[in-house]
C-alpha cells in the first residue's frame, strides 16, 4: 500500500496564521496541496504571500477568536470561498503570566476564551459538514501544559489541559463519522508567544538545559506533524496528544 501525504483537493482552514506556528502549518498544508483559509484577528499578508509561492489557493478571513461569535461565519467563508472543509488546525492562542496571588479574573476568561473555548466551538461549526461529508481532520494545538503545570501560567496550563481533553472527547465521538480528532503539543518554540521567555537568560538557559535536544523548537519542526495529521497516512489516529518538543516529556 503506498502511503500518502498528499493534501491535493483539501481545503484547509488555520486560526492565527499571520505568524509563528500557525504561519508554519498553513505554509506546509500548501505545500502538500491543500487550499488553505487562514483566520485571524490581524493582516497575515506574508502568510498570504507564501502560499501563493506554493500555487495553492488563500482565503483570507478576519476574525477575532476571543469570543466564540465568528465561528458559524468562518466556516461558512471557507465552504462558499473554497468549496468544502477537510482540515481545521485550531492553533490562535494568547498566554498571560503573573504570580498566583495577582492572577486576575480578566487574564483567566482572556485565556480559557481564546485558548479552549473558541477552539471548542469553531471545531464544533467545522464538524458538522466534515461529519455531513464522512471524513475530516481537525488538529488542536496544545502544549507541554496540557501535561505539566508551569510557571506562572495557570489559566494557560488550565486551557491546554482542558485542549487535551476536548481533543478526545471529540475524537469518541466523531470517529465512527469519519472525522479524526488529534492535538499537537509543541514544546519550546520561538515565536511570539515565548519572547519573554526567550529574553530571560535565566530562564532560557533552564530551559535549553532541560531539552534533550539542546535547542529552542522553530515553527517549522511543528509543520510536518500537523501534514501527518492532516493526511491519509494518520486516517487510524484519533484522540491522541502528539508532543513535538525535543524530547523535553522524555526526560
Ligand atoms: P504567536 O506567534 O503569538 O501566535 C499566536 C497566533 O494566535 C497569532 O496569529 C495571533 O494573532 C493569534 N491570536 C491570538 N489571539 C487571537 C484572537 N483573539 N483572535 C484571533 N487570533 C488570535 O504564538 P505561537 O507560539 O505561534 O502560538 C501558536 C499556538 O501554539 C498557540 O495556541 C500557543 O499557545 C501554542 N503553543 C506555542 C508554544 C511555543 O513555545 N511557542 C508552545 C506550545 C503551544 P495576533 O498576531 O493578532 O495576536
Amino acid at each position: 500500500m503506498a502511503i500518502s501525504f498528499d493534501l491535493t483537493g483539501k481545503v484547509a482552514l488555520v486560526t492565527g496564521a499571520n505568524t509563528g506556528i500557525g504561519q508554519a502549518i498553513a505554509v506546509a498544508l500548501a505545500g502538500a496541496g491543500a487550499d488553505v483559509a487562514l483566520a485571524g484577528r490581524s493582516e497575515p499578508a506574508e502568510t498570504l504571500d507564501l502560499i501563493a509561492g506554493t500555487g495553492r489557493k488563500a482565503l483570507n478571513i478576519r476574525a477575532d477568536l476571543s469570543s466564540i461569535e465568528p465561528v458559524g461565519r468562518i466556516v461558512a467563508e471557507v465552504v462558499s470561498g473554497l468549496g468544502r472543509i477537510d482540515i481545521l488546525v485550531n492553533n490562535a492562542g494568547i498566554i498571560r503570566r503573573n504570580d498566583l496571588a495577582e492572577f486576575t479574573e480578566e487574564d483567566w476568561d482572556a485565556v480559557i476564551d481564546t485558548n479552549l473555548k473558541s477552539l471548542f466551538f469553531l471545531s464544533q461549526a467545522a464538524a458538522r459538514p466534515m461529519a455531513a461529508q464522512g471524513s475530516g481532520k481537525i488538529i488542536n494545538i496544545a502544549s507541554l501544559l496540557s501535561f505539566q503545570g508551569g510557571i506562572r501560567v495557570p489559566s494557560y496550563a488550565a486551557a491546554k489541559s482542558g485542549v487535551a481533553g476536548v481533543t478526545k472527547a471529540m475524537a469518541n465521538e466523531l470517529a465512527a463519522r469519519g472525522v479524526q480528532v488529534n492535538a499537537i503539543a509543541p514544546g519550546y518554540i520561538a515565536t511570539n508567544n515565548t519572547a519573554a521567555l526567550q529574553a530571560d537568560e535565566t530562564r532560557n538557559r533552564q530551559i535549553v538545559e532541560r531539552i534533550p535536544t539542546g535547542r529552542w523548537g522553530s515553527p517549522d519542526d511543528i509543520a510536518g506533524a500537523a501534514v501527518f495529521l492532516a493526511s491519509a497516512a494518520a486516517d487510524y489516529v484519533t484522540g491522541h496528544v502528539l508532543a513535538v518538543d525535543g524530547g523535553w516529556l522524555a526526560r
